[in-house]
């Protein structure tokens, strides 16, 4: 079977991959000539473990290729994806722009019947509008199916979330095209993953749902954190005994620096907005946004703390993703808390194992260290932001000797308190 993928981004390029590694043949479009060039010669243009290579492979094998051509990679495919953004717009609602452009050069293309199937996260009802607006682009009516197939892979572990998918949500109208879909996904069937299979609108809410869900959790853990500061207690063994219990369980139970990355943050603003515009306030959500973004504010109080006034201060900061295993700093806690250490007259600098690059972009103000201990070389402080394993067993002894002053604060809690107390740090977590 042949298929695009519109849009090779994160989430575009990881499916393009991977169905071609189910052995479906692949063209994979995007509008950035540079991506689509570097794409041509094998190289993605962002960071994702194992990816260069499984594109490289299916390139070899001949059934992975890359264009900037809408209309080639639709006249070519029976079933086309958009994977292209939907960031948010200044009033939370998701920007629809790509999409809306992307479905409208869908309709002018078509030449046959397609399935046109949505894997952007994109707010209820959007795919029945879009079919409209592919409708109305059409040159002559063709017969086609919307399909909404929504995306639960994670940065960082991309491949293997695809490849095993704890399920598969298919939002459609018509049989053919869920028994399409349930062929692409085929090889899925051996390793017993569940689909669900529903309409479109249902699939739609099943991913702001899912993500919404996953941002209260990780929201729930930091209140109970910053509460078990105030009593005395340990948030490390609050969270383990909870997550024990199998109705609650171990996942997303991390106390920490707030949510961030491309997906958590946008998309719990979309599904306020979106209620919003349906006259309901869904509460829960609004304040599980108001409480993260305190969070953030509360780490910077946290280094002030311990360190008193900033201004003048030199601080080492660990981590620059928004997770471990990614280059991607989008809405990263630890960029947001960099920006206030610097609004506060702090100097920064840094080191990440793969986001210096984009980090310099966005924080030019920054030094750069070559590795934890350059960073740490002099500091009145080091925070550790994101919990690469890199970080998670340094030289601690190394580590002290070079910095100022020994005042280290944990944000992921990686250290034990105690074992650092030990070793002559001034430590710091994160409700314990
Ligand atoms: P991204 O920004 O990494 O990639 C989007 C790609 O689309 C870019 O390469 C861009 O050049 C391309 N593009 C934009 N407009 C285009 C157009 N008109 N024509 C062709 N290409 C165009 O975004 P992403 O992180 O891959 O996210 C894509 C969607 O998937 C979003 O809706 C996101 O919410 C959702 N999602 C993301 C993740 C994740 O982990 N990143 C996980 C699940 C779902």
């Amino acid at each position: 079977m042949n298929i695009c993928v519109i849009g090779t981004g994160y989430v575009g390029l990881v499916t393009g991959a991977c169905l071609a590694e189910f052995g479906l043949n692949l063209i994979c479009v995007d509008n950035d000539l540079q991506k689509i060039e570097g794409l041509k010669q094998g190289k993605p243009h962002f960071y994702e473990p194992g990816l260069e290579e499984l594109v490289q492979k299916n390139m070899k094998e001949g059934r992975l290729r890359f264009s900037t051509s809408i209309r080639e990679g639709v006249t070519s495919s029976l079933v086309i994806f958009i994977a292209v953004g939907t960031p948010s717009n200044e009033d939370g609602s998701a920007d629809l722009g790509a999409v809306e452009e992307v479905a409208t050069e869908i309709g002018r293309s078509m030449d046959g019947y397609k399935v046109v199937v949505m894997k952007s996260t994109v707010p209820v009802g959007t795919c029945r509008r879009l079919k409209k607006l592919i409708e109305e682009a059409q040159p002559h009516p063709i017969p086609f199916d919307m399909v909404s197939n929504p995306e639960f892979q994670r940065e960082g572990s991309a491949i293997e979330d695809f490849m095993r998918p704890d399920r598969v949500t298919i939002g459609a109208e018509s049989e053919q095209a869920v028994a399409i879909m349930k062929d692409i996904y085929s090889a899925l069937y051996l390793i017993e993953t569940p689909f669900v299979i529903t309409t479109l609108e249902t699939a739609e809410m099943i991913k702001y749902a899912s993500n919404a869900f996953l941002a209260t959790k990780i929201t729930f853990i930091n209140e109970v954190a910053n509460l078990c500061e105030l009593v005395g207690a340990d948030v490390h063994h609050v969270a383990r005994a909870m997550g024990l219990d199998g109705r609650i369980g171990r996942k997303f139970l991390h106390p920490g620096p707030g949510f961030g990355g491309s997906c958590f943050p946008k998309d719990t603003r979309a599904l306020s907005r979106l209620a919003r515009d349906k006259g309901y306030t869904f509460q829960l959500v609004d304040s599980v946004i108001e409480v993260n973004e305190r969070q953030r504010e509360r780490m910077v109080a946290k280094i002030r703390e311990k360190m008193g006034e900033l201004r003048g201060k030199t601080i080492g900061v660990l981590g620059l993703s928004f997770k471990p295993n990614t280059n991607d700093i989008r809405e990263s806690p630890s960029i947001a808390i960099i920006k206030k250490l610097l609004e506060e007259g702090a100097k920064v600098r840094a080191f990440d194992p793969a986001a210096m690059e984009e980090a310099r972009k966005a924080l030019p103000e920054i030094e750069f260290g070559r590795d934890a201990y350059d960073v740490a070389q002099g500091v009145d402080a080091l925070v550790l932001a994101t919990e690469w394993n890199q970080f998670r067993r340094l030289d601690l002894g190394r580590l002290r000797s070079v910095m100022g002053k020994p005042i280290f604060i944990d944000l992921r809690n990686v250290y034990d308190p105690e074992q650092m107390r030990r070793l002559g740090f001034v430590y710091c977590g994160v409700g314990r």
